[in-house]
């Protein structure tokens, strides 16, 4: 039997039911796992007790024969989800000791199919950053290194934590956010599947909010097939989030048919960005090649207002931030400074509670909201989004899914491209428009670097049609067969 750690969701949920092994063995050999992988400050908040008495609960219901979708199923889950009775940080020291009295919908989901939670995730303070440098705990080690050189490096981020504990054989499964990038780009840099559902598939409400038009939950795991168990357990219409939609939750697993003949796959050229390494663009030719011998029919396609995305993403993403932000203020949440006045108190408060990313993002937010740059900014930069989902849907016309390169480049060593906010800004490159027209995403694991770090491949799929997304994702992962472990895992 192999390690309980290196299992599948789809193993681990045969195994319990063959009672191979019980949820409580299961649950234990993942806490045995949080306290090995401790040096790479992947958790916030460990909840070894918490997951033992649901494991328990889980091997009760296993043996009534009520299990659930994830029964038993040890996940992790980024701490921007609040957990009743759990700490909930959004990595930021102003929700440093943050307790919510309520749990998150997406999380609720979760625990009511069986799931077990291991732990709350280290992430970018308020989800803002790329590479989990930004978070108030300290940085999120990869468990991988460059051949031949032992440099740490990041996990990706904003869901860094999510990331680097399912690359390194510590949960089964996680959950993270995606606002321009944070779930597809870490998972694309730590070598595991990482999906962005179509804006309002699962719920934001109990999610700590960064940018609300923008903001989406979803699964980060070692395979598509879990990734498509996990999401039908978390999807689904919430009457909590008015931007939840109200349409049923398919069978996502059952969409894995396998079968991707006559699929149209589109090929932005517009993807193809200045600097590109020689390795990304190659990775790209060999998605195409394995489509192609699946049988799909491809087609060069053009999103002509791509180059725009990021720009447009950093004045609607802070825009919304600086807003949603307004509620630390020292009075409701967290952290409080004491002042001489009223105002005093707020500016100590925010002046301490808030990292320099989060205090950049919220200058850039008020300043592009303010009378006089409104205009200018904030408005323009609606428009370009409006351009942007515009390509996509005339794209659709002629195209079933599209594939690009999940992220311009590999992991990189922790501290690198700190002191250069517009390179970091770069990562988001392929994920950001995605997330600007509301689209489905999902980056896979597809090839190595030549000093041996993973890379991914983003299928970007239709508003509503996570089946053909994850069925084509499915055959790309088989085709890539990515079998390789990160240092830390292998030995
Ligand atoms: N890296 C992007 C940012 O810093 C995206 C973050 C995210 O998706 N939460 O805003």
């Amino acid at each position: 039997m192999p390690s309980l750690t290196h299992l599948t969701i789809a193993g681990a949920r045969a195994g319990l039911a063959a009672r191979e092994f019980s949820a409580r063995e299961l649950a234990e050999a993942h806490v045995k796992a949080l306290e090995e992988i401790r040096p790479l400050n992947a958790f916030i908040t460990e909840t070894a007790e918490q997951a033992l008495a649901m494991a328990r609960a889980s091997d009760a219901r296993l043996a009534r024969r009520e299990a659930g979708w994830l029964e038993g199923i040890p996940l992790a889950i980024k701490d921007l989800f609040c957990t009743d009775g759990v700490r909930t940080t959004a990595a930021s020291r102003i929700l440093g000791n943050f307790v919510p009295p309520y749990e998150s919908t997406v999380t609720a989901n979760l625990w009511r199919q069986g799931a077990v939670m291991l732990g709350k995730t280290n992430l970018d303070e308020f989800a803002m950053g790329s590479s989990n440098m930004t978070s108030a705990f300290g940085p999120v080690e990869s468990p991988w290194r460059r051949k031949g050189d032992n440099r740490k490096l990041v996990p990706g981020g904003s869901s860094g934590g999510s990331a680097a504990a399912v690359a390194a054989r510590a949960a089964l499964g996680a959950i993270g956010t995606d606002t321009g990038g944070s779930i597809r780009q870490p998972g694309a840099l730590s070598g595991i599947v990482g999906m962005k559902p179509t804006y309002g598939r699962c719920s934001r409400w109990g999610v700590v909010a960064f940018a609300s038009s923008l903001d989406q939950p979803g699964p980060m795991t070692r395979t598509v097939r879990d990734a498509a168990i996990m999401l039908r357990a978390m999807a689904g219409h919430d009457p909590k989030d008015s931007t939840s939609v109200p349409r049923p939750v398919p069978d996502y697993e059952a969409a894995l048919t396998g079968d991707i003949r006559g699929l149209k796959v589109g090929i932005p050229k517009e993807y193809r960005i200045d600097g590109m390494p020689a390795e990304i663009e190659a990775l790209w030719q060999q998605g195409i090649a394995w489509m192609k011998e699946a049988g799909c029919e491809i087609r060069d396609i053009s999103l002509p207002h791509t180059k725009y995305a990021l720009p447009a993403y950093y004045i609607v993403a802070p825009a919304e931030a600086s807003s949603n932000l307004a509620r630390y203020d020292g009075v409701r949440y967290g952290l409080r400074v004491e002042g001489e006045s009223l105002i005093d108190m707020y500016e100590k408060t925010r002046g301490a509670g808030f990292g320099a990313e989060v205090r950049r993002r919220v200058l850039i937010g008020t300043y592009v909201l303010s009378a006089g740059y409104y205009d200018a900014y904030y408005i323009k930069a609606q428009k370009v989004r409006a351009r942007i989902a515009e390509d996509f849907e005339k794209a659709y016309r002629e195209v079933d899914v599209i594939l690009t390169p999940a992220t311009p480049g590999p992991a990189f060593a922790i501290g690198e491209k700190m002191d250069d906010p517009i390179a970091m800004y770069l990562n988001d490159v392929f994920t950001v428009p995605v997330n600007l027209s509301g689209l489905p995403g999902i980056s896979v694991p597809a090839g190595l670097t030549s000093d041996g770090l993973p890379l991914g491949l983003q299928l970007i799929g239709r508003a509503f049609d996570e089946e053909t997304l994850l069925r084509a994702a499915d055959v790309v992962e088989k085709a890539a067969a990515f079998k390789a472990l990160p240092a830390m895992v292998a030995g």
